[in-house]
């Protein structure tokens, strides 16, 4: 009877107790957003523990984040009450495949102790290797290679799996070789890159039976997460481990599979009953989570997809308000018009953190982080770092940075060989010595450095060419506006088009907030108060209380639940992203409408719809068109507001895309001045030159310590003797090296 039910079993469904009781053999869970899928899991676990079905050690379960792995953490000790021994296998595909690498590191040819590669030590072992085979890396750049064993690996192919025409992708050819070569490389540096997290466990496992027995005995149970993600070396790896017992239970949304650009498979939705035959298939339907409105709008969104297993979802939940659809003038309209209605709720006391910022693309957040820091308004962006805090911007401020203040050595070491010219490890150890001994900056030591032969050529050339470009460019503040001297400095750098050479999937975002920077620029005055602002930005005190408003993308708020969530940019080009479009048709066009998807089914009471009528893209302010996903919802779910201010009204709401009527008193507005001024073309207010620095002397004008004729040691060169010396400049006559221009600094009295 239900009173004998233990606690954590009461309230709920009839579904979700059969998928929780349903203990042994597999199981698949497959429903929508918000029926319970991830507690169902959670239950099902702590029903384990407290039944002693298993004890911990012997439950495998596989979350999508850490976070949400700490999160069924607490939620199990809850449920069950009592303290639950640390739960040593539960993590996300990555972690676990880490730990159990690591306590056989040597059957695969690394030690315990191996070091897990970021994409940046990737890019640079790849480099080497592409450059000893003779290839030119300029044609074949390593960033693509890197994609590619990327794929392989999200596909489970080891070097010989790789099939040859796909190896004939990059360097004609010489793709799996490559791949083999990388491989062996990183077991003699004893490293592994996040691929190699599951492929090398899965090696591990096929060759070595007693090992793979081991784990299949020990995993009693197996709970996996988000399921509908899982790609296809994931699936081998969960089948080979679920071999032994079939005790496994798989939750997941077809309707939710918004990964395919990372090799995710829906299919393996499919393969599951197919490779478990007899497996349980249980159907959640009612909804938990969202009022009918909110479940409304999302399910009338997602039935335009035609690839999808289908399925109704209800709630008991009360009407609540409808979905509301606002058009703005751009971007930043936006970001105040959000900002204000949030200022609004915290004044009526609701929560900040039940509050939630949905972008489409990362550069989204840079308007509203702007925003409020602006107002003051506590925010944590959720799944990645903060705008201004992003590698690529960081990277983009230094250069800024040296143009403005050439003595800057921070910025200075971090762009000098970004993207790479040359100038590698050893040249930067000798600026940094010089700069050093000399009590100078780096860039003034680059310049003395330049008129010696300390450094062998090409480096020196490099060098100089370097100094020349930046010299150039700190002329050029003086004439032009210094947003489009950024661009210039973006690209006539090299910068922007490493990224472009990029084949990886977060370049072409990467690209955009390049972008997105650039326009933020054009707030400020000149560039002075551009970097002021950012070094204010960047010292923000990020508030201590946990009550913070949350920014992310749609694409980290899978699984996660807010009261209110605001989805702002909903326009064709951005969302669906035009890049979707182009690159997979369809199957772009009904993932980007599974990520609308998820990105409505995470509010739990309010929704929020917006679009600007206008967006920067490319320098030019372009009219956007209101996101084809806003004519798919069904009309009695919605609720289109008026606009405050700008272009007029979105009336035709649910019969034509919006169409822009421009009223005389709109052009009051602050962005239609901005693009009226410039022809459509937004170019800021007369550059503010800040006074031309004078440009740093190229000699240092310190007298020698040394004298003519006296017999010297240098650190490269060896013994000679001073024949001239010019400030600490000296030309020696070498014994060995013959006559040769250095400084003073890597020299020593004999
Ligand atoms: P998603 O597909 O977005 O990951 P999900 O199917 O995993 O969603 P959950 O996050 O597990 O759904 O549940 C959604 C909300 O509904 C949660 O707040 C959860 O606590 C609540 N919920 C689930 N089942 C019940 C129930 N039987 N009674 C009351 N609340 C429930
Ligand atoms: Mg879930």
């Amino acid at each position: 009877s239900a009173g004998m039910r233990p606690p954590y079993l009461q309230g709920l469904n009839a579904e979700q107790q059969a998928a929780i009781e349903a203990l042994e053999g597999p199981v698949l869970v497959l429903a929508g957003a918000g029926t319970g899928k991830t507690r169902v899991l959670t239950t099902r676990l702590a029903h384990l523990l407290a039944t002693r079905k298993a004890w911990p050690g012997q439950i495998l379960a596989v979350t999508f984040t850490n976070k949400a792995a700490r999160e069924m953490q607490e939620r199990i000790g809850r449920l069950i009450g009592g303290v639950v021994e640390g739960m040593p296998w539960l993590g996300t595909f990555h972690s676990i495949g880490a730990k159990i690498l690591r306590r056989h590191a040597e059957l695969v040819g690394l030690r315990s102790d191996f070091t897990i590669l970021d994409t940046d030590d990737q890019i640079r072992l790849l480099k080497q290797l592409i450059e000893a085979e003779g290839i030119d890396e300029k044609r074949w750049p390593a960033r693509r290679l890197a994609a590619h064993l990327d794929t392989w690996k999200n596909r489970g192919l080891t070097p010989d799996q790789v099939p040859q025409g796909e190896a004939f992708a990059y360097a004609n050819g010489k793709g799996a070789e490559l791949y083999a070569a990388y491989q062996a490389r990183l077991k003699v540096l004893n490293a592994a890159d996040f691929g190699d997290l599951l492929l090398e466990c899965l090696r591990l496992f096929q060759e070595n039976p007693d090992v793979l027995a081991e784990y299949q005995n020990r995993f009693r149970y197996m709970l996996v997460d988000e399921y509908q993600d899982t790609n296809v070396a994931q699936y081998l790896w969960l089948r080979l481990l679920a071999q032994q017992h079939k005790n496994i239970c798989c939750v997941g949304d077809d309707d939710q599979s918004i990964y395919g650009w990372r090799g995710a498979e829906v299919d393996n939705i499919l393969k599951f009953e197919k490779d478990f035959p007899g497996a349980k298939v249980i159907r959640l339907e009612q909804n938990y989570r969202s009022t009918p409105h909110i479940l409304g709008a999302a399910s009338g969104l997602i039935r335009a997809n035609e690839s999808r297993l289908g399925k109704t979802l209800w709630t008991e939940l009360d009407e609540g308000e409808r979905v509301t659809v606002q058009g703005v003038w751009d971007g930043e309209e936006e970001a105040r018009q959000i900002g204000e209605k949030i200022e609004d709720m915290m004044r009526e006391g609701h929560p900040l953190h039940e509050i939630a910022i949905l972008v489409r693309a990362s550069f989204q957040m840079r308007e509203f982080e702007d925003r409020f820091i602006n107002l003051g308004l506590p925010y944590r962006v959720v799944g990645g770092p903060r705008f201004y805090e992003r590698m690529e911007i960081r990277d983009a401020n230094a250069y800024f940075r040296l143009i403005a203040q050439p003595d800057d050595d921070l910025a200075f070491e971090r762009i000098v060989n970004k993207p790479r010219r040359g100038l590698g490890d050893k040249a930067v150890q000798t600026l940094r010595q010089l700069a050093r001994a000399q009590n100078i900056s780096l860039m003034r030591a680059a310049r003395l450095l330049i008129q010696s032969e300390e450094l062998k050529q090409p480096a020196r050339r490099n060098l100089t060419a370097f100094i020349e470009m930046v010299d150039r460019w700190r002329h050029l503040m003086a004439s032009m506006p210094y947003t489009e001297l950024a661009e210039i400095v973006l690209d006539e750098s090299g910068y922007t088009e490493m990224w472009q050479n990029d084949k990886s999937a977060d370049a072409p975002g990467r690209l955009d907030n390049l972008k997105e920077l650039v326009r933020a620029m054009e707030h400020f005055e000149n560039l002075l108060g551009y970097l002021e602002h950012i070094s204010l930005v960047m010292d923000v005190q990020q508030s201590e209380s946990e009550d913070k408003v949350n920014l992310m993308t749609l694409h980290s708020a899978k699984g996660l639940e807010f009261d209110t969530v605001f989805l702002p940019g909903w326009e064709e080009g951005l969302f669906p992203h035009q890049r979707a479009l182009d690159e997979s048709g369809l199957a772009g066009l009904e993932e980007e409408r599974r990520l609308a998807y998820v990105g409505i089914t995470r509010a739990k009471k309010r929704a929020h719809l917006s679009f600007a009528a206008n967006r920067r893209i490319h320098n030019l302010w372009q009219s956007a068109i209101p996101s084809r996903f806003i004519d798919e919802l069904p009309r009695e779910h919605v609720e289109v507001l008026e606009a405050e201010t700008g272009y007029g009204s979105y009336q035709s709401f649910g019969q034509s895309r919006f169409e822009h009527s421009f009223e005389t008193s709109d052009y009051g507005s602050p962005g239609w001045r901005r693009a009226q001024a410039h022809g459509g073309a937004m170019r800021t207010k007369a550059p503010q030159i800040e006074a031309q620095a004078e440009l740093v002397a190229t000699s240092d004008p310190a007298a020698s310590r040394y004298e003519v004729g006296e017999r010297i040691f240098h650190q490269k060169f060896g013994y000679g003797r001073i024949q001239f010396i010019d400030g600490n400049k000296l030309t020696v006559d070498f014994e060995k090296a013959g006559i040769k221009k250095v400084i003073d600094t890597f020299v020593e009295r004999h």
